[in-house]
């Protein structure tokens, strides 16, 4: 079984439309749908903006459903010229870039406890993702993505998780799913597409782009199913 998470429902809309005898079990006030697409089995759910929000559903769906892999779809700002508007990224790895115990001698974004940085995504997933968005003429890219409770529209800021990490794309929920997979051996994707340049135009071109993004990503992530 696929478990798919998206922040919002602008990003779940596309695939939940595919999702064929659906049913619905509430868990931690979160709504997860099970049933198939193109055959496969998936469950899917929107689990809100932010870290904890991103931890909750993926903990609690690991723990329902034991998915074979957790993607999660969705929206980024860009962070670098090689990502485009409603252009998608199928991260290799995140970072948490608001994770700071910098002041006791940790490097940014060291995550204590688990103690590493980075949190990797499944290569073959990852790989196989990357193929399907450019099967449909998507212009797509790997590389890091880096997540933090915050929406990034400051050029300052941008500069900094960009240069701190070699980040590509900054968003709010995969460094926490990523992380909840890390901590229980699940392999996961996570799958941006750009709906803005993380910059003081931010606000707007969110506004503007978002649903065109949220599809590209949805649709990339329809056709590796189709082909899973
Ligand atoms: N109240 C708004 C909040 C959206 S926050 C709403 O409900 O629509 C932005 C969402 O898109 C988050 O889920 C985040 O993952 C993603 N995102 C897109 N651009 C981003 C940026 N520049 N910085 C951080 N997150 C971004």
């Amino acid at each position: 079984m696929i478990g798919i998470i998206a922040a919002m429902e602008k990003e779940m809309t596309l695939l939940k439309a595919h999702i064929e005898n659906p049913s619905v079990k509430e868990i931690s006030g979160i709504s997860f749908i099970s049933g198939t697409v193109h055959g496969k089995d998936v469950v899917a759910a929107v689990c809100g903006i932010g870290k904890v929000n991103a931890a909750v559903c993926a903990q609690s769906l690991i723990l329902s459903y034991a998915p074979d892999c957790i993607i999660n779809t969705g929206v980024a700002g860009s962070l670098t010229n090689k990502l485009h508007i409603c252009d998608v990224v199928a991260a290799d790895r995140l970072v948490q870039h608001d994770v700071d115990t910098t002041a006791l001698g940790d490097a940014p974004g060291f995550v204590s406890t688990v103690n590493t940085i980075y949190f990797p995504t499944d290569p073959t997933v990852t790989a196989a993702l990357l193929e399907a968005i450019c099967s449909l003429g998507i212009n797509g890219i790997t590389g890091t993505v880096a997540t933090g409770d915050q929406f990034v529209c400051k050029t300052e800021d941008k500069r900094r998780i960009s240069e701190n990490f070699g980040a590509v794309a900054c968003e709010m929920e995969g460094g926490a799913i990523a992380h909840v997979c890390y901590v229980n051996k699940c392999p996961c994707a996570i799958l941006r597409a750009i709906s803005d340049g993380a910059d003081e135009d931010a606000d707007m071109s969110y506004t503007a782009f978002a649903e065109k993004a949220a599809d590209n990503s949805a649709r990339a992530l329809i056709e590796f199913i189709k082909r899973f």
